[in-house]
């Protein structure tokens, strides 16, 4: 048996997005508009990938009262649930455009990012935002009948939209893909895709495709973007990721094959890491700077789990 010492990474770090307070209260939805004029109902004020927030920092309030979101939204108010006391949270839109506007006005105004990787808010708001992003982003994209090509109309809080010319009802979606850290006993296969920054590397990932279980979409995201070829694959966990509206599903395979024939379509670089240098690039002490994706993405988890998993 051989000794290794693994590096101290530290207590876990919380995954972006996940463990939303509130009670989603599908029962409640139909009769939300009365929910309105509740005393304590806030709102989230969402416009694309932006977020207004109330100063001063440095921890921000993203919550609005019904008077400030509406002097300052538009359209149609998205129910999101309650909280354990009863209050009412809702995602109100606003025009990005308005960015400026809405600075001058004493707002803070940032994106979704930034919320999450630099702690601009208390983290128990960011499930709340991003449902209510994801939700923005499938109205946004669904105001006409798929099936008859009419002017579809919001119901129920905003968790249907209803054709009035065929009777088509459309319920909002999320996308799966499949986010996979493959390993070949000490290493692990990491990509480049090439938006990323300099030096970040990550696990790689991609839509499920229809009549696809999520192994076979592991086994051939893998083998279609690296060329290697994987056996099992067990299921990590779970996150929603609003951008614009997708679910990571986070696997581990155990790849079957090592060469490597990079789709460079879809990666711009891709190799196998040993477990000391990923700990490395985890603990940003790599010697070339390299590094993988913060805590809130669920890259970075995997890739501690893979490190954390190491045994002499
Ligand atoms: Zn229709």
């Amino acid at each position: 048996m051989s000794l290794i010492t693994r590096p101290d990474l530290g207590a876990w770090p919380t995954l972006g997005y996940v463990d939303s307070p509130l009670d989603r209260a599908c029962h409640l939805r139909a009769g939300a508009a009365d929910l309105l004029g509740h005393a304590e109902a806030r709102f989230y004020l969402l416009g694309g990938e932006l977020v207004a927030l109330n100063g001063p920092g440095p921890v921000f309030d993203p919550l609005f009262t019904r008077a400030q979101a509406e002097a300052r939204g538009r359209g149609e108010p998205l129910f999101l649930g309650i909280e354990g006391d009863g209050a009412p949270r809702f995602a109100l839109g606003f025009d990005p455009g308005l960015r400026e506007s809405l600075e001058s006005d004493g707002l803070t105004v940032t994106d979704l990012r930034s919320i999450a990787v630099s702690g601009l808010i208390a983290p128990h708001h960011l499930g709340p935002i991003a449902c209510g992003k994801a939700l923005r982003a499938w109205h946004g994209r669904h105001g006409f009948c798929a099936n008859c090509g009419a002017a579809t109309r919001i119901v129920d809080a905003g968790w249907r939209r209803d054709c009035p010319s065929c009777g088509a009802q459309h319920f909002p979606r999320t996308d799966p893909v499949v986010i996979m850290l493959t390993e070949r006993g000490d290493r692990c296969l990491l990509g480049r895709q090439p938006h990323f920054a300099p030096g970040m590397w990550s696990t790689l990932a991609g839509f499920v495709e229809p009549g696809e279980t999520i192994e076979e979409a592991v086994r051939r995201e893998t083998l279609e973007e690296a060329g290697v070829t994987t056996g099992a694959v067990r299921y990590f966990a779970s996150q929603p990721w609003p951008f614009p509206m997708s679910l990571m599903i986070g696997c581990i395979a155990t790849a079957t094959s090592e060469d490597l024939v990079i789709d460079r379509n879809e990666l711009e670089d891709a190799r196998w890491f040993a477990r000391d240098e990923v700990a490395e690039m985890l603990m940003r002490t790599h010697p070339d700077g390299l590094f993988v994706p913060p805590p809130i993405a669920i890259a970075h988890h995997l890739i501690r789990s893979f490190i954390e998993g190491g045994h002499g």
